[in-house]
């Protein structure tokens, strides 16, 4: 049996307001120091203290440190593009209709303009200004450059709000979450999709790094909704079981006497991530299947884009446009 430390968080937990909280890992994937907690009574994970400024971060440096450029490359519009299918397979009946959508954190602009393109009123805000100039300037999209809670919207005005791994990293997901339950239409749907801190696809190493301050499960993310207002509709789990997608609908009520805690959940995920070894990994199948995979997409990618002529061309391409 693992020896679980009580220690207390600088912060209290986003979802319970709790303060008991208990080290899960010292270490981000890049091997820096980064200490990451987990709240005892609700199962929340995140970094404490906060490894970075979430506003100056987001703003100019974390393309570049995800992916070492201001605007999309070829192969990174390829992705986006292939994603952006999913997406829209993954939404269904939700987007059958026309409707009035905000993609929050729109990135490059490749999913919003899919949904543009299939008659959409597709509104986005991305917090990157190279990434948001370009988006609009390539696809003729409506962004707006700034964080949510900047955004310049009246209430009640969208029927479906998207937010696809964006909210792990913010630096308070409830305020993130109540912002947007004010921004739908009463009969308004949003769906929020983060990685799940249950995964065991990727290696134990790579599971916490600065980027993401908050980690969830589908217990956390369910339960955070609640308290911001919404009900859950359905989720979905990816094939690989790295990422959840959760579909909210405004409950209107009062959420004052929600219970917060969330029983037996902190140690659910702790007995997962402590059992997710460096051996067992290597040991199943999973691992390989993902490294070749990685490579076949890699070869697909250069041929896909050895042409390139604009992010609009290759994306008109390969959404049938
Ligand atoms: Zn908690």
């Amino acid at each position: 049996m693992q020896q679980t430390v009580k220690e207390s968080a600088s912060s209290p937990c986003n979802v319970c307001e709790g303060s008991n909280v208990s080290v899960l890992a010292s270490h981000s994937r890049s091997g820096k120091p980064l200490r990451t907690v987990i709240c005892q009574d609700c199962g929340l994970v995140w970094s404490d203290p906060l490894p970075h400024n979430p506003r100056s971060y987001y703003e100019d440096d974390y393309r570049v440190a995800y992916k070492g450029t201001f605007t999309p490359k070829p192969k990174h519009i390829l992705r986006a593009g292939n994603v952006a299918l999913y997406r829209r397979a993954l939404l269904g009946k939700w987007i059958a209709q026309p409707k009035k959508i905000l993609d929050v954190g729109t990135g490059g602009g490749e999913f919003a303009y899919l949904l543009q393109t299939l008659g959409h009123d597709v509104h986005g805000i991305e917090p990157n200004k190279g990434y948001a100039e370009y988006s609009k300037k390539e696809y003729g999209l409506n962004v707006q450059v700034g964080f949510i809670q900047d955004i310049q919207q009246p209430d009640s005005s969208f029927d479906l709000i998207t937010i696809w791994h964006v909210l792990e990293h913010t630096e308070n997901p409830f305020d993130v979450l109540t912002k947007l339950c004010a921004l739908l239409k009463p009969e308004g749907i949003l769906v929020v999709e983060v990685p799940t801190i249950e995964a065991t696809c990727q290696s134990p190493k790579s599971t916490f790094h600065e980027a993401h301050i908050f980690n969830f499960n589908l217990d956390t993310l369910r339960k955070l909704g609640e308290k911001a207002g919404f009900s859950e509709v359905e989720h979905k789990i990816s094939g690989d079981g790295a990422n959840m997608t959760i579909f909210l609908k405004k409950c209107g009520l009062p959420t004052n006497d929600l219970p917060l805690k969330i029983a037996g959940n902190a140690e659910r995920i702790t007995g997962i991530v402590k059992n997710h070894t460096a051996l067992k990994h290597y040991l199943t199948a999973w691992t390989y299947r993902r490294f070749f995979a990685r490579m076949s997409r890699m070869i697909k990618e250069k041929q896909e884009t050895a042409n390139f002529e604009s992010g609009k061309k290759l994306l008109d391409t390969l959404y049938g446009n």
